[in-house]
């Protein structure tokens, strides 16, 4: 199903009313149906996975360093006994650690990222988020896309049939989510997906990120969640793996959901060789010095792998069909909006 919209329609950034309260917010009936459908959510995502061999470990919180992130957003400093620490904006580099001990590792990772104060009205930015953070050892990217594709099925699959009457009262049409997983997602190519956006009246870099806007024009225009692969080597951090084939395409890819909700996940095939690493870093802008324990890992073997990141708190606003991500997190920061 494809659903044409304007641009206008897709980018709605009317700012939605904060809650004044936290009691307000948490004594919501529509908070306490979101929370209901997220808690079964994690139930299925851990069902799901342990059934399929993967070890579920507890994510760290703070560290000597973190995934550099993108797109504008700050790391929060702890002091550590006189040492900068960092609380995880991702678990990347753990996740690819956690392989020396299993082949296939999943957390529940809280992640604080201060995002620019603009992300405030996407409707889809948190400062403070939880992502299903899964990596599998060996792995290419095909196999971490096509675990993606089965456990976003089974999830929402497992919500509409397990919460009929949270869906009802939150008034998701369950029909279009049913319809939305019943057969397997699109993929396409980051530069394809650029040049129907440039053809859609939204000019968009082949050598560049997919902004917000671009992205929820794809996403409003999709009756089912699809993948983008292939994102150009610049966007991304240093742990996706360059594509031997065709330099300057890195092998990751982002689920996008339908229906204007955006990007549901961001994965990769994993860089793990040292050299590579190191080199990588270096044009990412990063100081390899920073990456001390990391690195003398890397140089001792981390594992091939592949991997992705979920964000819980997008994928519960997908389901529940809710305005905004912070509606789907019982005490929600918003970027630049003090709360509890
Ligand atoms: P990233 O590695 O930056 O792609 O993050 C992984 C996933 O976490 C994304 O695909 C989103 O679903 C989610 N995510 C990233 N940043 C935020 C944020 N600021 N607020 C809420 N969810 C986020
Ligand atoms: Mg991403």
């Amino acid at each position: 199903m494809t659903v044409t919209v304007t641009i206008a329609e897709a980018v709605d950034e009317a700012p939605l009313p904060f809650p004044s309260s936290p009691d307000a917010h948490l004594t919501d009936p529509l908070t306490r149906a979101t929370l209901r459908v997220q808690s079964r959510m994690l139930a299925a995502t851990r069902a799901f996975l342990t059934a399929r061999g993967f070890q579920e470990l507890l994510p760290p919180i703070i560290g000597p360093v973190t995934d550099p992130g993108i797109r504008g957003s700050k790391q929060v400093d702890v002091d550590f006994y006189g040492h900068t620490y960092k609380m995880m904006t991702s678990a990347i580099l753990y996740k690819q650690a956690s392989l020396l001990a299993f082949d296939k590792i999943f957390y529940i990772a809280p992640n604080v990222r201060l995002e620019p104060l603009e992300t405030a009205v996407t409707h889809r930015h948190l400062a403070e988020f939880h992502q299903i953070d899964v990596e599998i050892r060996d792995a290419r990217r095909e196999d971490a896309m096509d675990l993606a594709e089965q456990l976003v099925t089974h999830v929402v699959a497992d919500a509409v049939a397990g919460l009929p009457d949270d869906l009802a009262l939150l008034g998701r049409d369950t029909d279009t989510l049913h319809k939305a997983v019943a057969a397997s997602f699109g993929r396409v190519a980051h530069r394809q997906a650029t040049t129907e956006l440039t053809g859609l009246g939204h000019p968009q870099d082949p050598a560049a990120e997919i902004d917000w806007q671009g992205e929820e024009i794809v996403s409003a225009r999709a009756g089912r969640p699809f993948f983008i692969t292939d994102y150009p080597k610049g966007s991304r951090g240093f742990y996706d793996k360059e594509d031997a084939q065709h330099p300057g395409v890195l092998r990751n890819f982002d689920l996008i959901a339908p229906e204007g909700y955006g990007e549901l996940a961001s994965g990769s095939e994993r860089e793990h060789d040292y050299a590579s690493l190191v080199t990588r870093m270096r044009e990412t802008g990063e100081n390899p010095a920073k990456y001390g324990w990391y690195l003398d890992l890397a140089r001792r073997g981390i594992p091939a792998s592949s991997g992705f990141g979920i964000g819980l708190e997008r994928f519960t606003r997908y389901v529940t069909g809710r305005q905004a991500a912070w509606q789907a997190s019982a005490y929600p920061k918003l970027p630049g909006v003090v709360s509890a």
